[in-house]
């Protein structure tokens, strides 16, 4: 496995855990005052017409082809600039939007300490950008910089869910669950595009900029014969089957350590089918079902039942590559399709069908009761009882930190209510949907579709 100087693993950087980077002191050692986040003096004093004029720049949607267009890494000096380039044009309307819809909150919620910590992090996150939005970056070494400001600004974000969940658990006595929901959902989604586009940026960073300096040469030569099937943080090989595999053995594990047993998971359809896909959204998406689904099993007794997961890839799309090495003709139709993303064309227009894979996870739990099943949607709605999240509050609040960062699972079964509306942002992000169908008295069965190609916020 190729790893960097500092013991990275390739595909650690690649596959978006840039969560487990120690980023201070990974991104670059070279010091300069041009980058360097500004004093924490500055840190709230971006002015409040400024956030106003950049929340009120008219954003377009993106896509995953934006995210693409810089071509596979390693990226030339061109591409990599561009790509940082790109990025900061971005960002800084993307967190002022954010600090107004905070500001918008009633003032007893944004004056909870929770609250108010995560808006002093987007305004102080606006003003590390706001000094490079009046230059363009135009060498490795400005590259460079801006990558440790991108690398803190991912890091001072980390813990969001977690905080904003504890601050309205908090204020819950002043606030309407329809408006958390609501909230939570446009500041959530948000969230996922901010990030995306931070950690695309970084994910090229590492895998192009430091292969000049710290890859063998056969190291660079193997990153260049394409035996990668990442491009940043999206593997465009991604197979379902796998993901959910090691899913499983994670949610087992919970299982064994609080149930004492294990249920069974069986796998069929399509197990072979592939698509372009971010994975840390589908591993994040999967262990809440399968979280959930072992929870249902197991508590109705059926844990004898085996949990079944089918997976099916649309026909007449081209989401049934194999990966990259396996056969010439899928290898060629891949190729060319990454060409057509290093000429700057939308994977998108290229391929209107776009691919798509649906998962459905079958589960035998008896179940979702008729009066439970109007709120499985809201942020913070759960089954586990007030005592249950009092009791371990703060344990699940680390345990949603970990899992919403850049990957990282959760460590334990019982959730804040966040697993399936939180699944549901991830999933429809690129296009995709999650229906739940309860068969009260028999089990529940869950269909996620997740497409390659799609908008995002
Ligand atoms: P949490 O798991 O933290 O309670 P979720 O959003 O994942 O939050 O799920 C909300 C509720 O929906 C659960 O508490 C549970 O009552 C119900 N639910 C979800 N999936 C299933 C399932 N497969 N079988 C039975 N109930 C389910
Ligand atoms: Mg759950």
């Amino acid at each position: 496995m190729l790893t960097t100087a500092r013991g990275l693993s390739l595909r650690q950087i690649s596959s978006g855990r840039l969560s487990q980077i120690p980023y201070a002191t990974s991104v670059t050692r070279r010091n300069s005052n041009w980058a360097r986040p500004p004093s924490s003096n500055a840190r709230d004093n971006v002015a409040r017409d400024e956030v106003a004029r950049l929340a009120a720049t008219p954003r377009r949607s993106l896509t995953l082809a934006d995210l693409l267009q810089h071509g596979r890494p390693p990226l030339s000096k061109e591409a990599l600039l561009a790509s940082a380039n790109f990025t900061l044009s971005l960002l800084p309307a993307r967190l002022a939007s954010r600090i107004q819809a905070l500001r918008n909150l009633p003032f007893i919620i944004v004056s909870n300490p929770h609250m108010s910590k995560i808006y002093h992090n987007y305004l102080h996150s606006l003003s590390t950008l706001l000094p490079y939005q009046q230059r363009k970056i135009t060498t490795f070494e400005e590259e460079t910089q801006f990558g440790d400001v991108l690398a803190d600004l991912v890091q001072t974000h980390t813990n969001t869910i977690p905080v904003l969940a504890r601050g309205f658990l908090e204020s819950r006595k002043y606030i309407s669950p329809e408006d958390v929901t609501r909230f939570l959902d446009t500041h959530l989604r948000a969230r996922i595009g901010t990030r995306l586009i931070a950690e695309q940026h970084l994910a090229l960073h590492f895998t192009s900029q430091p292969v000049v300096d710290e890859f063998s040469e056969k190291d660079k030569k193997s990153l260049n014969s394409g035996s990668s099937n990442y491009i940043g943080v999206i593997d465009t090989a991604l197979q379902p089957a796998r993901i959910i595999r090691s899913c499983e053995d994670f949610v087992s594990e919970i299982c064994e350590l609080k149930y004492g047993v294990r249920p069974r998971l069986e796998i069929g359809g399509d197990p072979d089918a592939t698509f372009a896909h971010i994975p840390v959204h589908v591993e994040y998406i999967i262990t809440e079902l399968l979280k959930n689904a072992f929870r249902a099993t197991i508590e109705s007794g059926n844990e004898r039942e085996p949990i079944e997961v089918t997976i099916a890839a649309a026909p007449d799309v081209p989401g049934r590559q194999r990966p990259f090495q396996e056969d010439a003709d899928s290898r060629f139709q891949l190729a060319s399709q990454i060409n057509r993303i290093d000429s700057h064309e939308a994977i998108g227009d290229a391929n209107p069908s776009s691919q798509s894979i649906t998962i459905r996870i079958r589960d035998r739990g008896g179940g979702i009761p008729p009066e439970v099943l109007p709120h499985i949607w809201s942020y913070s709605f759960t089954t586990f009882s007030d005592m249950d999240i009092d009791s371990s509050d703060s344990s699940n609040l680390r345990a949603l930190d970990t899992l919403t960062g850049s990957g990282g699972h959760i460590s334990s079964i019982a959730g804040l209510g966040y697993g399936l509306p939180l699944s549901r942002a991830y999933a429809e992000y690129f296009g995709g949907s999650i229906a739940v169908q309860s068969l009260w008295g028999w089990g529940t069965d869950v269909y996620l579709t997740l497409q390659g190609v799609g908008k995002i916020d």
